[in-house]
């Protein structure tokens, strides 16, 4: 039995309202408080605009499913970590993935300066 040992707090903002969410690492590696989507890589200009020069394929996941996958491979410069507060995730406004990833940029922008 006994608790399980706290090893480290942090505070780390929601990525998507920013809202600071209070998340306690356990020694056995499991943490409360938020979710972590793992980190997200972050682009140059330059690296995106020739991903998108580069243009796209068509490539197939299942037979019925195919999707626009990009000719080129950004390398990123650095990665930003994606953290999101329980009520963004269990209850989501958007429900789109690419809005998500947009929100994410504005996080990594605001990061930034
Ligand atoms: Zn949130």
């Amino acid at each position: 039995m006994g608790k399980r040992m706290i090893v480290r707090r942090r505070n780390i903002p929601c990525s998507i309202c920013e809202r600071v969410m209070h998340v306690v690492f356990y020694r056995d590696r499991s943490y409360r408080g938020g979710h972590y989507f793992g980190k997200i890589p972050m682009y140059r200009k330059s690296e995106l605009d020739k991903m998108r020069h580069r243009g796209l394929h068509k490539s197939n996941i299942t037979p019925t499913w195919t999707v626009d996958v990009y000719n080129y491979d950004p390398k990123p410069y650095a990665h930003f970590e994606y953290w999101e507060c329980p009520e963004c995730y269990w209850h989501p406004r958007v429900r789109i993935n690419e809005i998500r990833a947009s929100r994410v940029k504005v996080a990594v922008k605001k990061k930034r300066c």
